[in-house]
């Protein structure tokens, strides 16, 4: 299935000059969201991930049903202040802005083997980010799976160290 057919592009949001990707219009689509979450758990097959994280949001929306699907465990990746509970923070740079993240300190155990998917790669910060946060409470990032890779921005030079898979690349 293309899924790129079911991919929504916005001119000028969330500010000028973005072609905002709206994943939306795939998420509605049953046949294009069984289809994006079958593929993407099948990318995970054999690395016996013990829990995928998502970056907040649209790394809840993708992440949770492949956790799901392959049988681990999801933790959430969140903006600042919105975790209760012990955290661990640290700050990157965005595509339009600059953001912290944060984790649950004891999300994570030494040694676990971690996938992180997201919608997008665009800079690659925020899954950077992320993917710090994991290392720093000791777990291995074995996979990063995207939806959509807009190939342009170089985001996965900045992941060069990681195993990328993405489903949708815009040139
Ligand atoms: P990065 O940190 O620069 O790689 O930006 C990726 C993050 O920004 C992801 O979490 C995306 O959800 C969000 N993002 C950036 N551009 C778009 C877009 O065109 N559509 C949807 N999300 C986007």
């Amino acid at each position: 299935m293309d899924l790129s057919k079911k991919i929504r592009e916005i001119q000028d949001f969330p500010k000028e000059g973005i072609n905002f990707k709206d994943i939306t219009t795939l998420l509605q689509d049953k046949e294009a969201f069984t289809y994006m979450v079958d593929t993407l758990a099948a990318q995970l097959k054999d690395l016996n991930v013990d829990i995928v994280v998502g970056p907040e949001s649209r790394g809840f929306i993708v992440g949770v049903p492949v956790a799901y699907k392959i049988g681990a465990g999801f933790v959430p990746v969140r903006k600042p202040g919105k975790l209760p509970a012990e955290i661990v923070r640290y700050e990157y740079e965005l595509e339009y802005g600059k953001d912290a993240l944060e984790i649950h300190r004891d999300a994570i155990q030494p040694g676990q083997k971690v996938a992180i998917i997201d919608d997008l790669l665009a800079t690659g910060g925020t899954v950077l980010a992320t993917a710090k946060l994991i290392e720093e409470l000791g777990g291995e990032v074995v996979s990063i799976n995207f939806l959509i890779e807009l190939a342009f921005l170089k985001g996965r030079e900045k992941l060069s160290n990681y195993n990328v898979k993405t489903l949708i690349t815009y040139h």
